[in-house]
Formats: structure tokens, sequence, C-alpha cells
């Protein structure tokens, strides 16, 4: 059987283009994706790609889109609604940064999912807004898991106790969680904070008897340990896409 993580990605400078190299890189790490899931005995099914086009070209976006890749996650509102209409209507996006109260209304249409509700103020403020607007957003709770003063999500312990009244909140479909950990050289650092995102979504489960299926986990550099931790997606930008 051939390794896939054994293949060269196309290298790229950040002054070229890079458009070529897109759906070669998005080929490699597809494979890579289908290693690490079937090394961990899951389903295929169970583990999706997040394509990470933050900071690139919507041309970029398209050649990836065309190899066959159906979802993107954008980083911040005003760069994504410029970028959004120069796709196909088919490209189906994510929101994955931290998301200003101001930019709510004009982000809802926008994504299909919200990996990064990172405190219950901004959750309450979701929640007035797509009351105002009548949609239902789909959701994941941000945690800080590693508790770095420069990140934004809940503490752990901070999201047991505001938990209550997160689900007092009927606009939302909290479906998950979702973290970065610390940047790390080795994606084997990243698995005790992969192990205690879903270790608190299996407490969080338990206590408040609900279903929160969704573990958004891993990047370029550790999206297969992530997958083997349980990451239900994965959300890969600079091994896609090149340095951004
Ligand atoms: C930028 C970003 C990624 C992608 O990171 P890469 O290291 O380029 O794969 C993933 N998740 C979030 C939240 C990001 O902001």
């Amino acid at each position: 059987m051939s390794l896939p993580t054994l293949a060269v990605r196309r290298e790229c400078r950040k002054a070229q283009r890079c458009v070529d190299a897109v759906a070669a890189n998005l080929e490699i790490i597809q494979a890579r994706v289908v290693a690490a899931v079937e090394k961990a005995g899951r389903s295929a099914d169970d583990v999706r790609l997040i394509a990470v086009s933050k900071k690139q070209e919507a041309e970029k976006v398209r050649a990836a889109f065309d190899a066959g890749q159906p979802i993107f996650g954008e980083s911040k509102v005003q760069e994504a609604r410029a970028k959004i209409p120069l796709l196909p209507a088919a490209v189906r996006w994510h929101f994955i940064g931290h998301l200003q109260k101001n930019k709510i209304r004009h982000a809802l249409p926008l994504f299909e999912m919200f990996h990064s509700v990172d405190s219950l103020a901004l959750a309450q403020d979701i929640q007035r807004i797509a009351d105002e607007e009548g949609v239902r957003p789909r959701v994941l709770l941000e945690v800080n898991v590693a508790g770095e003063g420069s990140k934004f999500g809940f503490a752990p312990e901070k999201l047991k106790e505001e938990m209550e009244a997160l689900l007092q909140l009927g606009r939302l479909e909290i479906e998950g969680v979702m973290t970065i950990p610390p940047f790390a050289p080795e994606a084997e650092d990243s698995r005790p904070y992969f192990v205690q995102l879903r270790e608190l979504r299996d407490d969080l489960e338990q206590q408040f008897a609900m279903r929160l299926p969704q573990l958004s986990m891993g990047m370029s550099n550790d999206f297969e340990v992530a997958i083997e931790e349980g990451a239900t997606y994965v959300r890969v930008g600079t091994a896609i896409f090149g340095e951004r």
C-alpha cells in the first residue's frame, strides 16, 4: 500500500500565486484524512475536511472546489463578504474566527455553521439577532482547553457553569465543541488537548442529558492526531493553500 503521508506536497512561495498546487495538495490531504480515519477504525462519513481559505484569494478556493472540496472556513466576516460572491453558490462556508457583535447580522446568512461561539455574551447576541432574522444558526462552542490568556473561548469549568444558560437560547442549534490547542511543532503535543476536549464533551453530554456530536479540532500540523481522538471536523489551511 502506498503511504500518502510520504507524498511530497507541492511547495510554493507566498509571492507565487500557487493556484496550480491547490488541487494536488488537496488530494494529498484527503488521502491523509482517509488513512487517519482507517487507522482509527472510524467511518469516513464521520470526519469532514474544512479547507481554511482565510487570507487566500478566491481563485484558489475555486481550484479546491473544482477539485471536489465542498466546505471552506473563513475567520473574518468582512473578508468572507467580499469573497463569497465571487464563488459558486454551491460552495459551503463555515465561520471559524472570533465573531464581533456588530458582524453577526451580516454573518448569519453566509455561514452554515459557526465553530467559534466563544462566550455566553456572544451566544446571547447571536440568539437575539437570529430571533429577529427568523433563523436557527448551527453553532459549536469554542473551548480554551489550555487556558491560554491570548485565546478566545470558554474555560472548561466556565462552560459547565454556563451551559444551562446557553441551553436557554432556543434559536441556537448547539452541535458540539471546538478548540485550537497551543501552537506546537509536534502533532503529538496536541493530543492531550484533543483528549481534554472530547472528555469535556462527554461530561457535558452526561450532565445535561444531550448530544454534542461535533468535535471541531485539528489543523495542518495535527489533524491526523485529532482524527484519532475523535474529530468530526478538521480545519486545514496552509497544507492545502500554502502560506498565508
Ligand atoms: C487559520 C485557522 C486554521 C487553519 O490553520 P492551518 O495551520 O493553516 O491549517 C484552523 N482553524 C482556525 C480556527 C484558524 O483560525
